[in-house]
């Protein structure tokens, strides 16, 4: 084996076997694919384990967003495959007749995947189920910061994948930072925004194109929907969307609610009351990832202006580093929390005059990776669609559109860019080629020099 200055020997493997042509055939790629859903299958009681370990996670919760949601997600890939690899065809105009031509897709080769914490099994294996289905070879980097499931990772995706084409390599930043001075042939990046900055800069040294899904702060527009089976509806699913996914260390968290001043008491009062049967018992939601995103979380809550808004919740378990979940009404615009990306249980609520001010609110604001609204009012909607930019946007729910294969998913601006899931992502992961083929019948001399007054008649 060759040696490497920094230890990463096995990264000659993988381009290796890239070169050798091996991970291009489709037989290959589904074999892949096949031996990811038997690690899912097989070994889901240790992924459950090990989300649990890291993050406390119920086993249903790791169902929903880790287990079930790659199982679903390899499926459709399998099924879809040969559709996908199809070349399509591109229709020519007059002016090439006459010729063929055709989209190609090519894989892109040696992609490394660098993830994060806080569903550390399915940001690690959905950006590898794109790569393998476009025919490319893998390295993963999973996160430090859920090291059981790092470790599940590096320990079983050898037993059951190919070995030189895809490698888990474990570590922290060190290890992330050694592997960006290597060069690659596409890096796929979920993290913080200033983490991404630091892979498009190694990036820009070998011109590596990337995909950045960063974060941010999302906003959640409530509109004073009528109806109380609606509104019963609307509040299980802004808790579900703070709460009930990794207890709001989720990039697609509900970060903040915008509601009109006169329904926000209203609003509380109901979820309080929903929040006690939801989210009222710790086993119930996600543990906070570690010692310094708790400290950090507690200091959110120490600006005496930002602790006088608490209106619910607020209490702290410093032993158990549990925090209750929380509801804050108005602290200050300028304050951390609501500066910077909450990511975990505090749902401050900014109150607006009129519920159309949400629009400038946003819009005076980095944009999100996703901008939620509950309301029944198609004219807001409609000026939501068309003034904001973000992500996405979901109305009426909450991550839902995270699960859908046929929704692209990523950010835009501080959020980041590129998109996955489904089709989106073989074709993040593939180049797709355009292959011209002209026949040799019809030749027109007006193309080529020596130019003369006939040919600027034409
Ligand atoms: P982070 O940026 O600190 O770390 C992400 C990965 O980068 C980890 O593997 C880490 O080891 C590595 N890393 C850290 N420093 C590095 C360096 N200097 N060089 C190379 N690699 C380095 O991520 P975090 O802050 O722990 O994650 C939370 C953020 O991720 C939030 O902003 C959240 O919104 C975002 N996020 C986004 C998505 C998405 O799909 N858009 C999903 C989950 C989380």
């Amino acid at each position: 084996m060759e040696h490497s200055a920094d230890g990463l020997e096995q990264l000659s493997v993988v381009r290796r076997c890239f070169e050798s042509g091996k991970t291009r055939s489709l037989s290959w790629r589904k074999s892949q694919l096949k031996a990811l859903q038997r690690l899912l299958v097989e070994r889901e009681k240790d992924i459950f384990r090990v989300l649990k370990e890291d993050l406390g996670k119920h086993q249903a919760e790791a169902f929903r967003d880790e287990v079930g949601f790659l199982g679903k997600s390899v499926d459709y890939h399998i099924a879809n495959l040969d559709k996908w690899v199809t070349p399509t065809k591109i229709s020519i105009p007059l002016l090439g007749f006459p010729s063929a031509a055709q989209l190609v897709q090519e894989p892109l080769g040696v992609v490394l995947v660098l993830s994060t914490w806080n569903f550390p099994i399915a940001l690690s294996l959905e950006p590898l189920i794109g790569a393998i289905s476009a025919g490319n070879a893998v390295v993963i980097k999973p996160s430090e910061l859920a090291p059981s499931s790092s470790a599940f990772l590096a320990t079983n995706i050898p037993l059951f994948m190919d070995n030189e084409a895809v490698k888990v390599i474990q570590g922290g930043p060190d290890m992330g930072e050694k592997l960006l001075g290597h060069k690659w042939d596409k890096i796929f990046f979920t993290g913080s925004p200033r983490v991404g900055r630091v892979v498009m800069t190694a990036a820009a040294k070998h011109l590596t194109p990337v995909t950045l899904e960063l974060g941010g702060k999302s906003p959640c527009i409530v509109d004073s929907i009528s109806g109380s089976g609606d509104r019963e509806v609307m509040v299980k699913r802004i808790i579900g969307g703070k709460w009930g996914s990794c207890n709001g260390q989720a990039c697609l968290a509900i970060d903040y609610l915008l509601v009109e001043e006169k329904f926000t008491t209203t609003l509380v009062d109901l979820l309080k009351t929903t929040m006690k049967t939801l989210v009222s018992e710790p086993e119930h939601i996600s543990k906070i990832v570690n010692k310094h995103h708790f400290e950090r979380l507690c200091s959110l809550l120490d600006d005496p202006l930002v602790a006088s808004s608490v209106v619910h919740g607020g209490s702290i378990n410093h032993e158990k580093m549990y925090i209750e979940p929380t509801i804050l009404i108005d602290p200050p615009l300028n304050s951390e929390i609501m500066v910077r990306e909450i990511f975990g249980p505090l749902l401050p609520i900014i109150t607006l005059k009129k519920i159309e001010d949400s629009i400038d609110f946003i819009k005076g604001r980095p944009k999100p990776l996703v901008i939620y609204a509950f309301t029944n009012n198609e004219a807001l909607k409609k000026k939501i669609v068309e003034e904001t930019s973000s992500g996405g946007i979901t109305f009426n729910d909450t991550l839902i559109q995270y699960v859908c294969d046929t929704i692209p998913f990523g950010g835009i601006g501080q959020s980041g860019f590129g998109k996955y899931h489904g089709k989106f992502s073989f074709d993040t992961f593939s180049h797709g080629k355009p292959v011209v083929r002209r026949s040799f019948l019809t030749e027109f001399s007006f193309r080529y020099p020596p130019w003369d007054e006939d040919k600027l008649q034409l």
